[in-house]
C-alpha cells in the first residue's frame, strides 16, 4: 500500500520532498499547497501534482482559477486524503498548523525552522531513525544540524564518547532569495552558542556540543569547522577516522588539493555534474586534506548543501512514522536509489 504523502508549502524544501516521495514506490504525492497562485504552482503543474491552496477561505482557493490554475480545495480537503503530511512552510511558521494536522488525525513532519519543543520529537536518518519509529509527528532537523549529525553520530559510535566545539559559516541566503543579507559584511549570531550545536542533541544526546555561527555573502553552501575531543584510548587515527566517513551514506570525503575541489564553489560545481535537479548535492562533503587527528583531538571541515542535504532525510523520516522501514540504512539505500533512478543516474 502506498503512503499518502501531501506537502503543505512548496518552496524550496516543498518541491524537492516532492519530487523524492515521488520517486519512492512506496509512496505518492496526494498535493501540494501553495498560499497564491505565485510562479511555484506552474511546477506542480507540470510534474501533475494535484493543487491545493493552503487556506481553506474560499476567496483564496478562487484566486488560483482566476489565474488560470486548477485547485482541488483547500489545506483540510487535501489533509482529508492524506497519511502524512510535510510541513515545508517558513521557519516559525509551521507551528500555527500542527492544530490543524491534530484535528485532521494525520501524521506530520515539520522542518528545521521550528522548535523541537513544539514539535516534540526530532529526527535524522543516521542518529534516532528507531526512536521515531510509529511516532506521530517529527522534526527533520536543519540542514546544519543534519549535516552536523552525518559525520558526529557514527564517529561518536566508534569512540564512545564525543566533545565538541563547531562553527557554522552560513550562507547568507539561498539562491532563490532577494530579501536576505547581508551581502558586504560579515554578520555575527550574537546569541552564544548558536542553536546548531545543541540542537544535535535533540537527535543524539550523548554528544556534548556547542557551536557559534556567522553568516558570509554566498549563497551557495554552509561551510563548518569543527574541534572534536575524542576520549582516551580511542584507537582511531586520521585515516580510519576518513575511512568510518567514507563508509557512511551520504557522506562524500574527497581531496582538494588532487581533485582541485577547494571551495563550496568547486564543490557545488562537481555536485551539477553529478546530474541531479536543481545541481542539488544530498551528500555532506568533506575534504580529505582538511581532517587531522592530534592526539585526541580531531580537526575537520565540512560544506553542506543547505538547499538538499534535509530532503532524502525527509523520505526516510515518513517510513519512521509510518512504520515501514525500521532499519535506517536499508531506507537510507532505498530512498537513494530511487532518487538516482528518477534523477535518471
Ligand atoms: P520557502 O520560503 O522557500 O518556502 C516556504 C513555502 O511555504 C512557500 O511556498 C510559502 O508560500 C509557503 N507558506 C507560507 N506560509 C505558509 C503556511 N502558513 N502554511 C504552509 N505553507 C506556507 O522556505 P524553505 O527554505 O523551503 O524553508 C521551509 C522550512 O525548511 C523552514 O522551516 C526552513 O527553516 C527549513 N529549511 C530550509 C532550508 C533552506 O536552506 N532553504 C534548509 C533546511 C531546512
Amino acid at each position: 500500500m502506498s503512503i499518502k504523502v501531501a506537502i503543505n508549502g512548496y518552496g524550496t524544501i516543498g518541491k524537492r520532498v516532492a519530487d523524492a516521495v515521488d520517486a519512492q514506490d512506496d509512496m505518492e504525492i496526494v498535493g501540494v499547497t501553495k498560499t497564491r497562485p505565485a510562479f511555484g504552482c506552474d511546477l506542480a503543474v507540470r510534474k501533475g501534482y494535484p493543487l491545493y491552496c493552503t487556506y481553506d477561505d474560499e476567496e483564496k482557493i478562487q484566486a488560483f482559477e482566476k489565474a488560470g490554475y486548477e485547485c482541488k480545495g483547500g489545506l483540510s480537503d487535501l489533509l482529508a486524503i492524506a497519511d502524512v503530511v510535510v510541513d515545508c512552510s517558513p521557519g516559525k511558521v509551521g507551528s500555527s498548523n500542527k492544530e490543524k494536522y491534530l484535528s485532521a488525525g494525520v501524521k506530520f513532519i515539520f522542518q528545521g525552522g521550528e522548535s523541537h519543543e513544539m514539535v516534540g520529537a526530532s529526527y535524522t536518518s543516521s542518529a534516532n531513525h528507531a526512536s521515531n519509529l510509529n511516532g506521530n509527528g517529527t522534526r527533520v532537523v536543519s540542514c546544519n544540524t543534519t549535516g552536523l549529525s552525518r559525520t558526529l553520530a557514527p564517529l561518536y559510535d566508534a569512540c564512545g564518547s564525543l566533545t565538541v566545539e563547531c562553527t557554522m559559516i552560513r550562507r547568507a541566503a539561498d539562491p532563490g532569495d532577494s530579501s536576505k543579507g547581508p551581502i558586504n559584511a560579515i554578520k555575527p549570531v550574537l546569541k552564544v552558542p548558536s542553536h546548531h550545536g545543541p540542537d544535535v542533541m535533540t537527535v543524539k544526546p550523548e554528544i556534548a556540543i556547542n557551536s557559534m555561527a556567522v553568516a558570509v555573502p554566498t549563497t551557495l553552501m554552509h561551510c563548518h569547522s569543527i574541534v572534536a575531543t575524542l576520549p582516551e584510548g580511542h584507537g582511531l587515527s586520521t585515516e580510519s577516522v576518513l575511512q568510518l566517513w567514507r563508509s557512511q551514506p551520504r557522506v562524500i570525503v574527497m581531496n582538494g588539493a588532487e581533485t582541485g575541489i577547494t571551495t563550496t564553489a568547486e564543490v557545488m560545481e562537481f555536485a551539477r555534474d553529478i546530474g541531479r535537479k536543481w545541481g542539488d548535492l544530498h551528500e555532506i562533503f568533506v575534504w580529505e586534506d582538511g581532517v587531522k587527528l592530534d592526539g585526541n583531538t580531531l580537526y575537520y571541515f565540512q560544506a553542506i548543501h543547505q538547499e538538499s542535504d534535509v530532503i532524502p532525510e525527509n523520505v526516510d523520516a515518513i517510513r519512521a512514522l509510518m512504520g515501514t522501514m525500521d532499519d535506517w540504512k536499508a531506507s537510507v539505500e532505498k530512498t537513494d536509489s530511487a532518487i538516482r533512478r528518477y534523477n535518471g543516474l
